[in-house]
């Protein structure tokens, strides 16, 4: 399968420098591998250098384009006459066999380029951006409070009169004598109604405690996610960013080394034609 980038791709540009074979471009919207130049770094690595160094781990196999341990490797004596593989090439289908054993750069965010000489001091070494400690507008949760175990009643209909009263659940203890206020008619609290009584609140009051604890595990671990992708995008970014400051320094160098100045004394010998 060759290599290939999803839309959770935040063009960074951490892969581009790193595939052997200059597979990858930037597209638009995200950046993109050739599948004519991908060799999923077979010849070069046991890993793909482009996966290993995603922050964002968009760099992954596509299902649709599977090719043979033999055609990546022939794609890439292809690609590259002037390289000699050895038979015990590196190779992804293989992991730790190739001829060094690589193993895969631990992943971290794309280093940060020296600023150039040149550069305009504020923006050659700018403040680090604040993204480890983002933003974060966590909902608010207002937890409903539960009563008192004993503060609940029922509402109980006399047998004899068929009027309702209510009585609290403490009055529901077993042997204890219950009386309606419309008839008088009493009413013995017998063991299975109490255990009714005891077993419903007990279990629902269970329930309620394991439910809040458990959605507020989910919520803090889903918050520590969330700030660790959010730090590694922002870092990424930061680094994309001194990459394109780095392009735009090199790019006003070339000028100025290049330019041809009308008037300006040729140097005999001199490359530029000044100074
Ligand atoms: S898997 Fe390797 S060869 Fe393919 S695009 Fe990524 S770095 Fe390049
Ligand atoms: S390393 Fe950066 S540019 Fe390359 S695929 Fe991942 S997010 Fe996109």
């Amino acid at each position: 399968m060759a290599t290939m980038i999803t839309n959770d791709c935040i063009n960074c540009g951490a892969c581009e420098p790193e595939c052997p074979n200059n597979a990858i471009s930037q597209g638009d919207p995200v950046y993109v591998i050739d599948p004519l130049l991908c060799t999923e770094c077979v010849g070069f690595h046991d890993y793909e250098a482009c996966a290993a160094v995603c922050p964002v781990d968009c760099c992954v196999t596509d299902p649709n384009n599977i090719e043979t341990e033999e055609a990546l490797i022939a794609r890439a004596r292809t690609l590259h006459p002037e390289t000699q593989f050895a038979d015990n090439f590196e190779s992804r289908f293989r992991k730790g066999q190739g001829k060094e054993g690589t193993e895969a750069p631990k992943k971290e965010a794309p280093a940060r380029p020296a600023p150039s000489a040149a550069a305009p001091a504020a923006a050659a070494s700018p403040e680090p951006a604040a993204f480890a400690t983002p933003g974060y507008g966590e909902a608010e949760v207002n937890f409903v409070p539960l009563p008192d175990i004993d503060s609940w009643s029922i509402s109980v209909r006399c047998f004899k009169c068929h009027k309702t009263h209510v009585e609290s659940v403490r009055s529901f203890m077993i042997g204890n004598v219950i009386f309606c206020p419309h008839c008088n008619q009493s009413m013995v609290v017998r063991d299975n109604l109490n255990f009714h009584i005891r077993t419903l609140l007990k279990d629902s009051y269970d329930k309620w405690e394991r439910e809040q604890t458990e959605f507020t595990d989910k919520t803090e671990k889903e918050l520590a996610q969330f700030v660790e992708r959010r730090a590694r995008e922002a870092q990424a970014f930061e680094a994309h960013q001194q990459r394109e400051l780095a392009k735009i320094r090199e790019q006003l160098d070339a000028i100025g080394e290049t330019y041809d100045a009308p008037g300006k004394p040729i140097r005999k010998g001199s490359r530029f034609g000044w100074g």
